[in-house]
Order: structure tokens, then C-alpha cells, then sequence
């Protein structure tokens, strides 16, 4: 939806084509032409290719086969290759330790005894991580005590699984990337983010850490761009440890939640840049304007259906509903940037977020 929207104020995009699951989704409603299809079904991808002259993506679950294949005949940015590697978790993890970019210890499990004797190495708690499809915490399973080591063995049946020290991080980060396909980089001003249930919640930006940590964070931001090659907005997800080192969690090929602030806290949007890296264009400034906070809008717990609209004004607070018809638990409805004014920090911003918190809240439209 954001990006469609950011594609109207660029003259070298004339029509935007989404495929998307869901009739109406939300970049149709935003003015995209949809093909209704799976993202990982071959035709749709095919029919897309033949009315597309670029293609990206915002969601990194698509078929990076099916992909590499019509590469060639449409340009596809980030590279299939590159999703590829980010699809899959360990091998992820492996190509950046692989390029001395400081992660979490982690390792591939061989079987049963090799399980329990790697815990034994890495010392309690861990977590077992899917390899692939896992985003928002799903596949991960989190070992605290031993007791737990059977369960978790068994929990993901025959999926594909690796091995990961579980990090006592003091603060979870994230640097929005760019590369264009000429080969700029930039980097946005290093975030906070805070998780409920392993879901994006609050985003802070920027981030409250030194400055020689946010100076660290983006230095291997700008590394992991030098080496990843794709090109496209990507976020990449850090953890602050107690002694400040910074370890990447995950790289997300794509335009990300945590990048929603700069929609009105930055010269240039994360969705505006997204569409001057992949089209070849310079990208643009990425100074943060003013201190923003995000707040992700999702579903109720225990309510799945139609759900009342939010409505909300309020002077430098700017409400996004994505046009989502259904609430489902957790799910990404909208979000809201909460822009400072005058001299506001980022404290008064988190506590006006408190304030107007329940304004927020989904509930059953009857
Ligand atoms: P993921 O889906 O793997 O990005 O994980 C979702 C959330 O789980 C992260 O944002 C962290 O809060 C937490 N998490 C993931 N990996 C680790 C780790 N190695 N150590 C501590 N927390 C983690």
C-alpha cells in the first residue's frame, strides 16, 4: 500500500501491478492493479512478469526459484539470489559470519544427541529457530531450562531447524539500509524497538543509545549492504548486548515496520527510497526531521472479524489503517507516528503514546 502510494509522486513509475492473496487488499485500494494469487504460485508470478518491467517485493516468502527463473526477462531487485539467502535463516546467519559480521553463536543440529550436546556447549537458555517462513517469533522455541530440551526437539517435527545462543541484549535495534542498483548506500538513523509476544509494538527514533553505538550500528548496517549486493530498502534487526557489542538477529529484504516513522518524521520515506534504489535513481536524504514514535495497531487477542474503524486527530499524529477488512490476534492493522514538536524528546512522545494508547485498541464492529 505504501509503496503504491510512494510510486505516485515518481515519474518514472507509471502503473503499479500487486499480487496479492486477498481481493481489495490494500495496495489495490491504494490504486495498484491486482493479481489475485499465491505469492509463491508460479503462474501468478509468471502473469506478473509479463506486465512488469520491475519487480520487488514485500514480503520475503515468495518462490525464490520461480524468481530466478524469470529473471532475465524482468528485472527483479533485491535479487533472487539475495532472497535466497535471507529466506533461509541459517544459511543467513552463515553468510554473514562467513563475512565477519558480528552475530549470536549458533549452529546446525545433526541429530538428537548432537542437540543436546551443542546446548551443553552453548549453555542455557537457547533457542531453536525454524530455518525458513518464520517471521513476528513464530519458529522459535526458547530453551530455558533442561527439562525443556524434549519438547523442543519434538515441537517443529521435520522442519528444518538450527541452533541459537540466546542473547541477554540490553536493547533491540534496527538500521533501515539502501542500496540502489548503482551501488549508493545509505543508512536511516539507528531505532529503538520494543516487542510484545515477539511482535513489533513501539518503534523510538531514534533509538536512546550513545552515540558510538548508533555510529556501530550503522557502520555494520553499511557492511552488511557492501557485502549483501541486493539492492532495495532492507531492514536489518540488531540487538544492543549488556556490553554494548551489536550482534545482527535478522535482515529483512524489504521495506520494514520498524521503518514506518520516517512515512512522517524523514526527508525521504523508506518506501520513496525503496523505488529510488530498485529504479536505478539516487537516493535520498535520510536525516530524521524530528523525533518519532511508532505504534503498531494489531488485532485484539481473542477476536477474530470486522472491527470498528479508528478513528483518531490530533496535531502531529498521523494515523495509518491499512484497509485490512478483518481483525485476526496480532495482526498488522495500521500504525501510528507520533511526530515531536518544538523541543519534545522522544520521553514526552512515549508518555503522550500512553495517554492515547487505548484509542487504539480493536474492537468487534457490532
Ligand atoms: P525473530 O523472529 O527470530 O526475529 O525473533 C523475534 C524476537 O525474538 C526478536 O525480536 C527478539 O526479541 C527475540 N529473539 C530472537 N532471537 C533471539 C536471540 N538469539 N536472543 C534473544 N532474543 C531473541
Amino acid at each position: 500500500m505504501m509503496l503504491t502510494e510512494a510510486s505516485k509522486n515518481m515519474e518514472n513509475i507509471s502503473n503499479v501491478t500487486v499480487l496479492d492473496p486477498t481481493e481489495n487488499c490494500p495496495a489495490a485500494q491504494a490504486g495498484a492493479n491486482q493479481i489475485v494469487g499465491n505469492f509463491r504460485d508460479k503462474n501468478s508470478i509468471l502473469k506478473l512478469s509479463k506486465e512488469s518491467d520491475v519487480i520487488t517485493y514485500e514480503i520475503e516468502s515468495g518462490d525464490s526459484e520461480v524468481l530466478k527463473s524469470i529473471e532475465g526477462a524482468v528485472e527483479i531487485n533485491p535479487s533472487p539470489d539475495t532472497l535466497k539467502i535471507i529466506q533461509d535463516k541459517y544459511l543467513q546467519k552463515m553468510f554473514l559470519k562467513e563475512n565477519e559480521i558480528p552475530v549470536a553463536q549458533f549452529s546446525i543440529i545433526n541429530s538428537k544427541s548432537d542437540f543436546e550436546t551443542k546446548i551443553n556447549d552453548f549453555g542455557l537458555p537457547v533457542l531453536l529457530k525454524t530455518r525458513r517462513d518464520a517471521y513476528d517469533g513464530r519458529g522459535n522455541y526458547k530453551i530455558t531450562n533442561s527439562s525443556e530440551i524434549n519438547n523442543a526437539f519434538d515441537y517443529f517435527d521435520d522442519k528444518k531447524t538450527y541452533l541459537e545462543k540466546f542473547v541477554d541484549f540490553k536493547m533491540e535495534v534496527s538500521v533501515i539500509a539502501a542500496r540502489s542498483t548503482n551501488g549508493e548506500i545509505t543508512t536511516y538513523p539507528v531505532v529503538e524497538n520494543i516487542h510484545e509476544q515477539n511482535i513489533l509494538r513501539t518503534t523510538i527514533a531514534p533509538a536512546r543509545i550513545e552515540q558510538d553505538i548508533q555510529k556501530n550500528a550503522e557502520r555494520i548496517a553499511v557492511k552488511t549492504m557492501e557485502v549483501l549486493k541486493g539492492a532495495g530498502v532492507f531492514g536489518i534487526e540488531m540487538f544492543v548486548t549488556k556490553t554494548d557489542e551489536i550482534l545482527i538477529n535478522e535482515i529483512a529484504p524489504r521495506v520494514h515496520n520498524s521503518g514506518h516513522h520516517t512515512l512522517n518524521s524523514s526527508v525521504t520515506s523508506q518506501f520513496e527510497q525503496h523505488l529510488r534504489a530498485i529504479m536505478g535513481m539516487s537516493l535520498g536524504s535520510t536525516k530524521l526531521v524530528r523525533p518519532t514514535v511508532m505504534y503498531n495497531i494489531l488485532g485484539s487477542k481473542n477476536f477474530t472479524g470486522e472491527y470498528k474503524p479508528i478513528k483518531f486527530t490530533q496535531d502531529n499524529v498521523f494515523l495509518k489503517m491499512y484497509g485490512k477488512k478483518t481483525s485476526k490476534p496480532l495482526r498488522k492493522l495500521g500504525h501510528v507516528n507520533i511526530v515531536a514538536q518544538d523541543s519534545e524528546t522522544v520521553e514526552d512522545l512515549i508518555k503522550k503514546l500512553d495517554y492515547m494508547k487505548n484509542e487504539f485498541e480493536i474492537l468487534p464492529k457490532n
